[in-house]
């Protein structure tokens, strides 16, 4: 019985840690890992309701799509209209 919980117990750690190195790994925040521009982000249910820290994103210059790690928004919302609005922002 004590193997078991053993073996069990080692599986789980190797989960933790797989998922752990994976979210790691993954891009952080909106902009593009290739051309650095912000990316358009694509609402999934699948990642919306079940992983909130992840986010869908697509990027319009380059064609990138994937799965990036979701930032808090610290001043402006990211609530994708973020582009436009950053980009009227700063004219007087
Ligand atoms: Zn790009």
């Amino acid at each position: 019985m004590l193997v078991v919980l053993v073996l069990l117990v080692t599986v789980v750690m190797r989960v933790a840690i797989v998922t752990a190195v994976v979210y790691l790994l993954l891009p952080r925040g909106p902009l593009c890992p290739h051309c650095g521009i912000e990316m358009v982000p694509l609402r999934n249910r699948f990642l919306d309701r079940l992983l909130p820290a992840l986010q869908r994103r697509w990027c319009l210059e380059c064609g990138w799509d994937g799965v990036v790690r979701r930032v808090r928004a610290t001043g402006a919302r990211g609530s994708g209209l973020g582009t436009r609005n950053r980009l009227r922002a700063p004219s007087p």
